[in-house]
Formats: structure tokens, C-alpha cells, sequence
């Protein structure tokens, strides 16, 4: 279902430009507009879900195919072996501004502190 009001659905759609860097048949990987590392990578479900949890208890193997994505990017991205953090922000305490599922691949430099306090 691609909502109008969503962002990531429109980007989906072709309606907003977006630098895709790897796509299947069910999943969207582009570059963040804002990167906060040297590789940032949005990963997405084509389809509408409003966060990862809301997607795995949907669909749970599109979740797995959103993992199988990210896998191909940091490949891709050649940062397999340097390592990567992966960010899904879920809800107000999470942080999440965007509320279709997205995983963020930050890599292409140590990312530091999980947290800072
Ligand atoms: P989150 O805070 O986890 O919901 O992350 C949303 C992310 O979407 C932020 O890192 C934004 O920089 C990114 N973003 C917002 N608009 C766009 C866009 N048009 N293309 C690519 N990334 C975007």
C-alpha cells in the first residue's frame, strides 16, 4: 500500500528523487539526505509499515528480506570486513521522524559510543 502522505511511499513511488543504491523486487535502499557517516543508507520495505516492529509482526519475511538487503548494500558499499552500525529509531523515545520502516547503515568510519549520555 503506498500512503501519499509517507515520505519513504513516495519515494518508492518515483515521486521524490532519492540516490538509490540497490533495489528488489520488495525492498529500497537509497542514500540519506542528511548522512551523519561516510556510508549512510536508509534500507526499506517497499510496503507501508509505520516501524520494525509493526513490520515483523506483519510480515516477518519481508523483515528478513529488508536484512538480506542490507547485506547486499554493505557489500556493495564495500564495508562488510570495516563493519557497520545498524539503526532502526522506533517512536517518540526511539527518535523515529519517519514512520515507514527504515534501517540506517552507518559505516565508512568508526561510528563511536552506541549512546551518549
Ligand atoms: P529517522 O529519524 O530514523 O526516522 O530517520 C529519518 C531519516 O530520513 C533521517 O536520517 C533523514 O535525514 C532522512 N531523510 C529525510 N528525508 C529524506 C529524503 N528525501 N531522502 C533521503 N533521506 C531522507
Amino acid at each position: 500500500m503506498v500512503t501519499s502522505d509517507c515520505l519513504f511511499c513516495r519515494i518508492v513511488a518515483g515521486e521524490i528523487p532519492a540516490t538509490v543504491v540497490h533495489e528488489t523486487a520488495t525492498t529500497l535502499a537509497f542514500r540519506d539526505i542528511d548522512p551523519k557517516a561516510p556510508v549512510h543508507v536508509l534500507v526499506i520495505p517497499k510496503a507501508h509499515h509505520a516501524d520494525v516492529s509493526a513490520l515483523a509482526g506483519a510480515d516477518p519475511g519481508l523483515a528478513g528480506e529488508v536484512l538480506a538487503t542490507v547485506a547486499a548494500v554493505v557489500a556493495a558499499e564495500g564495508v562488510a570486513a570495516s563493519g557497520y552500525r545498524l539503526i532502526f529509531n522506533s517512536g517518540p523515545d526511539g527518535g523515529q521522524e519517519v514512520f515507514h520502516a527504515h534501517g540506517h547503515i552507518l559505516a565508512g568510519a568508526p561510528i563511536g559510543p552506541m549512546v551518549s549520555r
